[in-house]
């Protein structure tokens, strides 16, 4: 019988050593500017580009990992370095997801490449799903494509939408028939900001991941030709398999933070001191970071599982991504508020890094399908488990 192991490959633990010394050496010195400012990284993502982080090539790499981990893992460590900045540089893999899973050769072809620019000229993609009617039941979407001729004519609003300000390619989520559910909705390519009757008519402000912009954006008769639609019918099945594969790289962004915020509280414990000695000496201090670390190697590997799951095509990928989705985000937000608390009143103050991760962390329980929605998702496969008869308990 084989050894049973979660270790990591020599590729994957080259990825792993390069995406993190990234994350220590550019992105880490610059998170506070860039909290501030709230506007998108553009120094930093030309970083990336030049050094072939950000680009078609490497992304290409990363997914064809044959064992599907190093999506998750490139996610980890990009969060370890600063979520906001992390997010700017990973907002475009959402879009390009969609045209990977389900776009034709050649739209593959044309469009991806055009999401990422090249060193010199760095392209941005985004996701447009969400509408102010619209989030956690993505099926009542308004927004509409009616064809005209040879092309789609699009109406309608999408919000809180990565990079909508700045992105080169939308891929867009539509209803061919409002009020039609799932039947009803494909998913369509938008070129541009510069397509006439786009335009961005809301940039939020927001409590974390202020490294990464959202905006509001608007349609109006946008002109989109047939062939710009990806997936054909099947766009809410599409849609549904993005979901499964993008959940895991959320829970990895939730780990890697979860990591930097328990590597910073066990660093000052050990040395800020209070009644004679290290605060860490007092159980309750270390007990808190113990915990820290219990759920970061937990939250890990049910990463790891997931992720695996998902590119093996098993029987198991909806509900692992769902349960790794919930519980690390959930343990990003728990270590991140933990964290904050070993810290005193310094935590609470943007002075320490601590403060800007639990402000970051609680974004990861609310996008990729809210963590509710994931207990839904969860509990509605594990019901169905019970009532077809092919288990005996629950779980497995
Ligand atoms: C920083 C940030 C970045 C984002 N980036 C993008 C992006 O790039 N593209 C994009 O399309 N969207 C993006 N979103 C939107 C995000 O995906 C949605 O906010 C999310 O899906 C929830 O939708 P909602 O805000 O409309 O909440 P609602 O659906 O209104 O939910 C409100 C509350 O009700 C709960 N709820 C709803 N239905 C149920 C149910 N059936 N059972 C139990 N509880 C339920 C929810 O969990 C939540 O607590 C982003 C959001 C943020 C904050």
């Amino acid at each position: 019988m084989g050894d049973f192991s979660l270790a990591l490959n020599e590729d994957q633990l080259q990825i792993q050593k390069w995406v993190h010394e990234f994350a220590e050496r550019t992105i880490r010195p610059a998170a506070a500017e860039w909290d501030e400012r709230e506007e998108t990284p553009w120094p930093i993502i030309q970083e990336a580009a030049k050094i072939g982080l950000y680009g078609w090539e490497s992304m290409a790499q990363f997914f064809a990992d044959p064992t599907g981990l190093t999506m998750g893992i490139v996610n980890e460590e990009l969060f370890w370095g600063d979520a906001g900045i992390a997010l700017a540089i990973l907002g475009t893999g959402l879009g390009v997801a969609g045209i990977m899973g389900n776009g034709t050769p050649e739209q593959i072809m044309t469009w991806i490449p055009q999401c990422f620019g090249t060193p010199d000229d760095v392209k941005l993609a985004a996701f447009c799903v969400t509408e102010p009617g619209a989030g956690s039941d993505v099926s009542s979407l308004r927004t509409r494509a009616k064809k005209d001729g040879d092309d789609w004519v699009l109406n309608g609003t999408k919000c809180f939408i990565t990079n909508g300000d700045v992105a080169d390619v939308y891929t867009t989520l539509v209803t061919v028939e409002p009020g039609s559910g799932p039947a009803g909705v494909r998913l369509l390519l938008i070129d541009g900001r510069e397509s006439p009757g786009v335009s961005v008519t809301g940039r939020e402000r927001k409590m974390g991941l202020r490294g990464s912009t959202i905006v509001t954006l608007s349609f109006d008769d946008v002109e989109v030709p047939a062939g710009n639609m990806i997936g054909g019918e099947r766009g809410f099945p599409a849609l549904m398999a993005m979901f499964d594969f993008a959940r895991p790289n959320v829970a990895a962004q939730g780990v890697g933070l979860a990591t930097a915020a328990m590597e910073y509280a066990l660093g000052y414990t050990l040395e800020r001191r209070a009644f004679g000695r290290p605060v860490y000496e007092f159980q309750g201090v270390s007990f808190m970071v113990a915990d820290m670390a219990i759920r970061i190697e937990a939250a890990r590997e049910l990463v790891y599982a997931a992720a695996a799951e998902i590119d093996r095509g098993g029987p198991r990928a909806g509900e692992l991504a769902a349960m790794a989705k919930t519980f690390c985000t959930d343990t990003a937000m728990a270590v991140a508020t933990d964290a904050v608390q070993c810290l005193g009143g310094h935590g609470y103050l943007a002075d320490h890094p601590v403060e800007r991760m639990m402000r970051d962390a609680k974004v990861l329980q609310i996008y990729e399908g809210t963590n509710q929605i994931q207990r839904v998702i969860l509990s509605r496969i594990l019901a169905a488990r019970v009532k077809n008869g092919s288990v005996k308990g629950a779980v497995r």
